[in-house]
């Protein structure tokens, strides 16, 4: 039996591969965006496998977020359609171009937003919407489509949760990924957005570089602007070299990265299924990448069992609590069915560094508390 455990609920994981890539980017003397960038924006785009798509590389998910945003004429006075259950990044995205996040409530069953709800929320001034695929399920996103076409709104995809997932680059959209300490691939901070959507793609390239206008094809030639004109606010929010060696040696390791994570969480769902305590979301463990791994505990005893698997060294979470809670993002109404899903809601370990032994582990504890 093994005492003394650490198992911490997140974790990238790096090797001797990102290692080597940083100190090339280093010995090269080049840190700011240039090749390394433009090399992990066309590595990535082969990875989506969608030609007439493009990716923009910026420095996390919620920039990708904000540049798309404003990419799409989103601006002060209007207002854009959020699930309150996300990371704060979402609203704070919505916030940067000074328009209004309005929070929508979830589907109990699996944390997406409630389209019903979101119905209720629209103004004249509702212009977008940004469906999260939360812990990748995003079996609904083409009802998002439909709602969006219906209303005229632009819709913009929070996929922070879903790098790897294989239905995602068959849409066409604006999709943003991140690529945080935490998230399926880790650049330390990163992001990008895949779209296509070419006049976003043309707009952000620019809104990344403080709006200097055709910077990002210079850089890729390995050249400066000297003489250049800037048309609309930009921002500093661009990739550095980095970053994207980084990003590019993840990338390489990606398919033992997917390997883990599908693995681990496979286990879960077949070991936790027989708990009546215990509710399963609807995570496809075959198609999707899993980033994180949140169970709902029924029957109030929640927090119980979060202090019985820290006792045992197994860190677990909530996500997330609900953004309308936010005194910044509170527009004073309630949402029932995202305090009645939080309220249950426990993340558990699922990163590539966990071994067979330590979920099996975490399980164990699981079964021991509920006495299974
Ligand atoms: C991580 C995350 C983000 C933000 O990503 P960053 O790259 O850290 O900015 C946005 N939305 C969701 C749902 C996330 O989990």
């Amino acid at each position: 039996m093994i005492d003394k455990m650490n198992i911490k609920l997140s974790s990238p994981w790096f090797g001797d591969l990102e290692v080597e890539a940083v100190s090339r980017v280093l010995r090269s003397q080049v840190v700011s965006m240039g090749m390394e960038a433009k090399f992990f924006e066309e590595e990535l785009h082969k990875f989506f496998g969608r030609r007439e798509a493009t990716v923009t590389c910026v420095h996390s998910c919620t920039a990708a977020l904000q540049l798309s945003l404003q990419a799409c004429n989103i601006y002060h006075g209007d207002e854009v359609l959020v699930p309150t259950l996300t990371f704060v990044s979402t609203f704070q995205a919505v916030k940067a171009n000074g328009a209004t996040p309005v929070p929508c409530d979830v589907s109990v069953s699996d944390g997406f937003i409630d389209l019903d709800d979101a119905r209720k929320r629209l103004t004249s001034k509702t212009k977008a919407i940004i469906p999260v695929l939360y812990a990748g399920c995003g079996s609904k996103i083409y009802d998002v489509y439909q709602f969006a076409d219906e209303h005229n709104l632009v819709v913009i995809e929070d996929a922070a949760h879903c790098f790897g997932d294989e239905n995602i680059s068959k849409r066409d959209g604006v999709i943003c990924f991140s690529f945080d300490p935490i998230k399926n691939i880790s650049c330390g901070d990163g992001g990008c957005i895949l779209t296509t959507n070419s006049d976003v793609t043309e707009r952000a390239k620019d809104i990344r570089l403080l709006g200097v206008v055709g910077d990002t094809d210079r850089r890729f030639q390995g050249k400066r602007s000297w003489d250049f004109d800037v048309v609309e606010q930009g921002w500093r929010l661009h990739m550095n070299n980095i970053a994207a060696a980084i990003g590019r040696a993840q990338l390489l390791r990606f398919g033992k990265i997917k390997e883990r994570r599908q693995r681990n969480a496979k286990m879960y769902l077949s070991a936790l299924s027989d708990i009546p305590e215990i509710r399963l979301l609807p995570i496809n463990a075959d198609t999707a990448v899993p980033h994180i791994f949140p169970v709902v505990i029924n029957g109030g005893r929640k927090k119980e069992l979060m202090t019985y698997l820290a006792e045992n060294g197994i860190e677990t979470g909530t996500q997330y609590k609900p953004n309308h809670l936010l005194s910044y993002f509170n527009l004073g109404y309630d949402l029932p069915n995202a305090m009645e899903l939080c309220n249950g809601l426990l993340s558990i370990p699922i990163h590539p560094l966990l071994s067979l032994e330590d979920v099996q582990y975490v399980i164990n504890n699981i079964r021991k508390f509920f006495k299974k």
